[in-house]
């Protein structure tokens, strides 16, 4: 069976950044829909051009053509041990959905890591945010440096601040998540999937206790 780990949390929660180091452990590859759908902006695609209209509200892209979208991915040979999914599902439509795909390609999911962090914690990482355009790696001016400011360490690429990450539409997302995510927290906590995770500690301390919960009960 394929082992799929979800990143549960709100916009600036720190998934992104703790999915790139849980890849490095776990050799499972990262699937983020956000970084997905900021692929096809830039590629000027017709999905890229929907999903924009959305995404600058600060509005969830519709489930169908997320789900479809998220479905193309996973039936990559890349996926074949699984992966850890980066802001999908957003939904329970879409977390029902999920539950369907993986029964067809022989995977489960063995834990949702809900990580949590208050309002002003949330409004301060989106606001400091920094992405790279190549891969998406995540930085923050304050918190997670590059080592030559505007340059990603890994590939040399422009470091840009994301349309999105404004305070305005940041606040919009974060009530956008209350309202339509926050569902997914009972979801899996029936299911027995949910950990919580205390994003409000700095880096290394939340992949310390991702990496507990973990290794004491899924991996
Ligand atoms: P998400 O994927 O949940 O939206 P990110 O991983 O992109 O969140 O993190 C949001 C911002 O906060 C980034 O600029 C990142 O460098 C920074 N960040 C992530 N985790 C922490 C942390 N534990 N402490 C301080 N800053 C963090
Ligand atoms: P963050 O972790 O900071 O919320 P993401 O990069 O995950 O940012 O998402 C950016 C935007 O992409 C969201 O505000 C939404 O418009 C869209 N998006 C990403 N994932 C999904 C999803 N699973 N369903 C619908 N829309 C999504």
């Amino acid at each position: 069976m394929a082992t799929y780990i979800i990143l549960l949390g709100p916009p600036g929660a720190g998934k992104g950044t703790q999915a790139e180091i849980l890849t490095e452990t776990t050799k499972l590859v990262h699937i983020s829909s956000g970084d997905l759908f900021r692929e096809n902006i830039q590629n000027q695609t017709k999905l890229g051009k929907l999903a924009k209209s959305y995404m600058d509200k600060g509005e969830l892209v519709p489930d169908d053509v997320t789900i479809d979208m998220i479905r193309d991915r996973i039936a990559r040979a890349d996926c074949e041990a699984g992966a850890i999914l980066d802001g999908f599902p957003r939904t329970p439509n879409q977390a029902d959905e999920l539950e369907k795909m993986l029964a067809e390609f022989g995977g489960q999911v063995n834990a949702v890591l809900y990580i949590t962090a208050n309002e002003l914690i949330l409004i301060e990482r989106t606001s400091g945010r920094w992405s790279c355009r190549a891969q998406g790696h995540i930085y923050h001016q304050q918190f997670n440096m590059p080592k030559k400011p505007g340059i990603c360490d890994y590939d040399g690429s422009e470091l840009y601040h994301r349309d999105d990450d404004t305070a305005e539409t940041v606040a919009i997302r974060i009530g956008v998540y209350l309202e339509q995510t926050m569902p997914l927290v009972e979801y899996y906590r029936k299911r027995g999937k949910l950990i919580e995770i205390n994003g409000a500690q700095a880096v290394e301390q939340v992949t310390k206790d991702l990496l507990t919960a973990l290794k004491d009960n899924y991996l």
